[in-house]
């Protein structure tokens, strides 16, 4: 069976989502209509950097143009079901798709800089044992105005762009490959979000042949989901690992830098009590990532119902993390953000109408039986 596509790329009246366009998009859709390319930058901007929804509030767009347009395209919005603030400042927006499923996406301020963590998909297909979001199954990928919708939300709610986007909401970036690319370059391009490569962040849980194609026509900063040291234990966390194991990910994860010394990768390493979080697995990633470029995110286990997974103690990830220091890494630990309001990583469950038919998850890590190449599931 093939991917579910998404649907709402186009309306069913036929007309075009304009969040879906890049720039040359927009560019070629004005020249469609018998306009100037430069007419379709203008409404790039308008669009994007100053969040009009109003074609005939875009004033140097030729008049014919602003007629023209609703009857070929609109601006795709996503309901807001809910906003919840969380007394850290952290706000989780609740977003609903055309179909009635939901989506959820979290603005995370800091002192110098904010982050606005975005989904990629209804629910994911993946299974990773310890996620909140992989027990609601799995449905569609986003399309790129989607994904995009949820930035330009964020944008126009708060007044100006977050500082930094991170693709770590609900889904697996890379299983939705074409649609994330046309949606960081428009977070990146200056004519609408202006997120330097440094300050965009797609986090997955390693679909190697995708991190080669990623490198082919992007330079986003990569986040890897590691989370054990050895493949045993990630073939049990992470069931991606049976198909791409840690020989395999590694040296993709390498290639992807392409020998730029200002780069480095970022792996996430979630800290779950008595599973992976021992001195001796420690030294163990050390040696692993021994001559890659990293920088290592110890994550706190967000506890979600029946998990079957407890948060190591404290202590222990602050010995973690100094065995990690011990053999040169970088490490820091994440704080844990919005956790009252199911925020925080892991925790983002949305609304989905599951189409993968998951059984519910069992309470102690066994691996399922055929945790991969499942009917739906998209593009691994
Ligand atoms: N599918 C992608 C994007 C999700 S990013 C990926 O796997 O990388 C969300 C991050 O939170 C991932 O590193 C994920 O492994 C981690 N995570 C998932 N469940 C968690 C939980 N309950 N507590 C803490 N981190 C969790």
């Amino acid at each position: 069976m093939t991917t579910p596509t998404p649907n709402h790329i186009v309306a069913t009246d036929g007309r075009l989502d304009l969040l879906n366009l890049d720039l040359r998009g927009c560019e070629a859709l004005a020249q469609s209509l018998g306009c100037k390319a430069f007419h379709g930058r203008n409404l790039f901007k308008w669009v994007h950097k100053h969040g009009v929804d109003d074609f005939d509030a875009m004033t140097d767009l030729p008049k014919g143009l602003r007629t023209a347009l609703p009857e070929r395209a609109y601006i795709g919005q996503l309901d807001v079901a809910a906003e919840l603030p969380s007394a850290d400042g952290t706000i989780k927006w609740l977003l609903q798709l055309p179909e009635g499923q939901r989506v959820e996406t979290v603005f995370i301020p800091e002192e110098r800089r904010s982050t606005l963590c975005v989904s990629s998909q209804v629910g994911c297909a993946l299974d990773c044992a310890f996620c909140a979001t992989a027990r609601q199954g799995f449905n569609r990928n986003l399309s790129a105005g989607e994904i995009v919708a949820q930035v330009r939300h964020a944008a126009r709610r708060l007044g100006k762009p977050p500082s930094n986007i991170v693709l770590m909401g609900m889904g697996e970036p890379l299983a939705n490959f074409d649609a994330v690319v046309r949606a960081t370059d428009v977070m990146r391009d200056d004519l609408a979000y202006m997120l330097s490569k440094y300050r965009v962040t797609l986090s997955t849980s390693g679909i190697v042949p995708n991190i080669y194609r990623l490198a082919e026509v992007s330079d986003i900063s990569l986040a890897v989901s590691l989370h054990a040291p050895d493949n045993a234990l990630r073939d049990e966390l992470v069931p991606i690992n049976r198909k791409y194991p840690l020989e395999e990910l590694i040296p993709a994860c390498r290639a992807y830098l392409r020998g730029d010394s200002r780069r480095r990768i970022t792996w996430e390493y979630v800290m779950l009590d008595g599973v992976n979080d021992s001195i001796a697995q420690a030294k163990a990633l050390g040696r692993l990532l021994e001559g890659t470029p990293s920088k290592i995110n110890l994550i706190p286990f967000n506890p979600f119902p029946d998990s079957g997974f407890e948060t190591s103690p404290p202590e222990r990830v602050a010995a973690f993390r100094e065995r990690l220091l011990r053999s040169g890494l970088v490490a820091t630990t994440r704080k844990t953000r919005g956790d009252e309001i199911a925020a925080a990583c892991g925790q983002l469950t949305g609304r989905v109408q599951d189409r993968s038919r998951r059984v519910p998850a069992p309470a102690v890590v066994v691996p399922p039986p055929v945790a991969l190449g499942r009917a739906v599931s998209p593009q691994l």
